[in-house]
Parts: C-alpha cells; structure tokens; sequence
C-alpha cells in the first residue's frame, strides 16, 4: 500500500509539473504590464486548461509505460475526469472575463468578432461538445466509430484553436522563445495521435496476423485464431488483450479491443479472441474467411496473474471468461499446479461458453470449477441466480483476504463483485478487474 501511494505521488507530480511547468515558465523573463487580478487568474486558468487538455493526448496515446503501472481502464477513467476539469477550466476563463470586463461580450458575435476571439470560440464550443458526446454518447446514439473520430477531430480542434487564440491575443506569448514553447507542446500533444494513427499502424502493417480458424463456441461467441505472417509476433501475459482491426487496414479510425483468450505458453506467436455478438462489429466476426489478414496492436493491460502461490480466484460473468480460459489454458500448458477456483456466472446451461473445454482442462490443473445460472435447467443442483457474499463463503476458504482476485465480467457483475470483495474484507490490493467497456 505503501509503494503504491509512493507511486501515486510521484505520478501526480509529473502530472502538475506538465501542467504547471510551463505556466511558470511564462513567468520568466520580462512581464507584460499587469492587469487586475481576476482578468490575471482568469488567464491562468485558461492556460491551465489548455495545458491539461493537451495532455490528454498523452494518456491516450498507449504508452504502455503510462497503462501497464495503473491499467488502461483506470488510465480511461482519468482521461475522462481530468478532461472534465480542463474543459471546466477553458470555460471558466472568458466567464470571468465577461463579469469583470463585460466590454469582451461583443466578442460572442462570431461576425465581428476579431480572428484570435473566433479561434477562442471554437476551441471552448469543441470542448464542450466532447464533453456532452462523451457523456451522452448513448443517449445521443451516437455510434462507437461516429463517436470517437468526431472525439479526435473536436480535440484537435480545441487544442489548436486554444494556441491560435493565444498567440492572436499575444500579451504573455510576445516574447519569441515562449510562443515557441506553447506551439511546440501544441504540436508536440497533437503529434501524439498522429503517433497513435499513423506511425504506429505503419508498424503493424508490416506485422499482419492471418485468421487460421473462426470456431463457433456456445453463447453466441466466436473464437478468431491468428497466426503471424511472416514475423514470430508477440508474447502476452495471460489476461491482457489486443486491438483487432479486421477489416481495410489497420489505419481504420478504431481497432475493437478483445481479450486474448488462448494459451500464453505457445512458441508459434498463435493468438485467439473469443468475440460475443453484442453489436455491429462483433456481429460481423462470424463472417470472416480462414485466410483474412487481420492487425493486432497489443499487448496491453495489468489483468495478470504473478508468481504468488496464493489460490486464485477466478469470478467471470458471460464473455468476462475469455481472459481466465487464458489463465487456465496457460496453467494447464505450464503444468502450473496453483490452486484456481473459477467462479463463472451465465445466463443458462446452454449459453456457458468453453463449458466442455472446461472439464477437459481440469484434470491437467489444480482447478475447482463453480457454475452459477440464472435460468437452471430442471433437476440443477449446482449454484443458481447472481454472484453473491453467501456463495462465495460457500466455495472459498479462510481466510478470504489471503486469495488473489480476479473479475471480469459487465458492470453490474463487477460491480457487485467488488462489494463482496469489500464485505468479505478483502483489500483492494488482492483483486484485479478488467472491464469488458472502457465506458
Ligand atoms: C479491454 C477490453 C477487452 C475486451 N475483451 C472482450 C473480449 O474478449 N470478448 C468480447 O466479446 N468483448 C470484449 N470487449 C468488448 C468489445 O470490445 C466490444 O463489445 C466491442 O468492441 C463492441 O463492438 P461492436 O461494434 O460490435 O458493438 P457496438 O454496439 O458498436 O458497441 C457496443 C459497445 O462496445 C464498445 N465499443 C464499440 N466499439 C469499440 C471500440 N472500437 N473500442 C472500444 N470500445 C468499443 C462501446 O462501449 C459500445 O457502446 C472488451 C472490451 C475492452 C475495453
């Protein structure tokens, strides 16, 4: 707990040094003439907030030495609150403004307004329509692909408005060496994505994987089985996961993310994704001929297991089984004698995905397996309804905070799952979760 607190605050200097490294940096050399104090703080905030944001890119431009100290799930959720705050702080600045200098509420008539107050508009409504995308995105039913290309261009566009509008406006970026500055990190964060969707799909493109197998597995799942093509492809830990780009190439606005569900302990670079029918894409996954090439960026995420002897507690709901079948299958491979207990929720007996590969596996591992169903067939004897405290104390040992955790399932599962966790006094230490949204 300790090391991870120490880790925390090291990150959050970083963070603030980014952030603030170059407001004070403005503070250095000669001062334009000073202003009142609210048109002064009011100034700050908006270079704060321009600061921030163009860190946003930073974030999401998968560095793994960003992800895989933090996992990407949680690094998405600072994303989006981080991004509320700066545009919170864009929007604040000319509200200030408004109040202490009503004069500047001309600037809001786009026709008259001079080209430095235009770009400062644009760069302000960007922001706030991400905001609203991001938040509504489903109510506004906005598509994932629709969604996250109008997220990119509208972030570009307030990064690039926000600089424009303070070097139109000159004041703290007349000295040459500063506007340098301000631009280089503009470029340098805007730079980031053209890394993300340019650079790094050019590394792929010479790294295509080959669909061998599309196998058809209970609960309207599918597993694509890949091979590398011409290169000996990448290890994974088991539990990590991949972008998959099936279709143009591998530059298409978004790759879909997907656990990988196969056996880390292959020496041909074989990799599988077990793929649910939950929407248009994973739909279209059935489809696919043997012999499709196909883009994996990977490996990503912190969803694995470590050395530790403790007995691992696998909680899975629905497809959430994919990144365990990994960690059985890898258990099974190595001759990894550890106990698992894999506690799998799913709607019926019939929808159980990997349920006959289950039983084949368990004799080759020290594996307890706990099917819970919603809707048991006749005559079922086994655990029925959700995942809940009862059940659990039923099928695990003492002392439950000794064990480590592992849920992968929807939101709601999940959720519920940690609270058990919680009641059952487990630390957080103990348990790792991995999403199968980054909503
Ligand atoms: C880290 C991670 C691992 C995952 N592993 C698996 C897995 O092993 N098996 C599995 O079946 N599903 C997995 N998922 C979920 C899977 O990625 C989505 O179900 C899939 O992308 C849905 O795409 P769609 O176009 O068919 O559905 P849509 O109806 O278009 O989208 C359904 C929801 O999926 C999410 N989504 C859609 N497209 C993307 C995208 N390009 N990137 C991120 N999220 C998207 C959005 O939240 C969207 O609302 C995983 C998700 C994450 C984040």
């Amino acid at each position: 707990m300790r090391s991870y607190c120490a880790r925390l605050a090291v990150w959050i200097v970083i963070y603030l040094l980014f952030i603030l490294g170059p407001l004070f940096a403005l503070m250095l050399g000669s001062w334009p003439k000073p202003r009142d104090f609210w048109t002064e703080f009011s100034v700050a905030l908006g270079y704060a907030g321009l600061a921030m944001m163009g860190l946003q890119f930073g974030l999401t431009a998968r560095f793994r030495c960003i992800t895989k100290p933090w996992g990407d799930d949680l690094i998405y959720h600072v994303h989006r609150r981080l991004s509320i705050i700066g545009v919170a702080l864009v929007v604040v600045h000319p509200l200030i403004l408004f109040v202490v200098q009503p004069q500047f509420l001309a600037l809001l008539n786009t026709f008259t307004a001079p080209w430095r107050a235009r770009f400062a508009a644009l760069s302000t409504y960007s922001l706030i329509a991400i905001v609203v995308m991001a938040v509504w995105r489903k109510k506004l039913k906005l598509s994932y692909e629709t969604w996250h290309i109008s997220h990119m261009l509208l972030a570009v566009a307030a990064v690039a408005g926000g600089v424009i509008h303070m070097i139109g406006w000159g004041y703290y970026l007349v000295i040459p060496w500063k506007r340098a500055l301000w631009i280089g990190m503009s470029v340098f964060w805007v730079g980031l994505l053209a890394y993300v969707r340019v650079i790094k799909p050019l590394f792929l493109i010479r790294r295509p994987y080959r669909v061998v197998e599309v196998r058809e597995e209970r609960g309207d799942t599918h597993t694509l089985v890949m091979l590398p093509e011409g290169h000996p492809g990448f290890r994974f830990a088991p539990g990590q996961w991949g972008w998959l780009t099936v279709w143009e190439s591998p530059f298409k606005a978004s790759g879909h993310p997907f656990v990988f569900s196969s056996s880390a302990a292959v020496s041909d670079g074989r990799v599988e994704m077990s793929i649910r029918n939950l929407g248009d894409f994973t739909s279209t996954i059935r489809t696919i001929p043997a012999g499709k090439r196909v883009y994996l960026d990977g490996p990503y995420g912190s969803f694995t297991v470590g050395d530790t002897p403790a007995l691992h507690v696998l909680i899975a709901g629905g497809v959430g089984i994919s990144p365990m079948m990994s960690i059985i299958r890898t258990f099974a491979d190595r001759g990894d004698q550890r106990p698992v207990i894999l506690v799998y929720g799913s709607r019926d007996w019939e929808s159980v995905t990997f349920r006959e590969e289950l039983e084949i596996l368990k004799p080759r591992l020290n594996l307890t397996i706990v099917h819970v169903l919603e809707d048991p067939p006749d005559g079922w004897t086994g655990e029925k309804g959700c995942i809940a405290t009862v059940l659990l104390k039923r099928h695990l040992p003492l002392p439950y905070a000794d064990h480590e955790y592992f849920i992968c399932g929807p939101d709601i599962m999940m959720d519920a799952a940690e609270n058990i966790l919680d009641e059952l006094g487990v630390p957080i230490s103990r348990y790792r979760s991995e999403p199968p949204s980054f909503d």
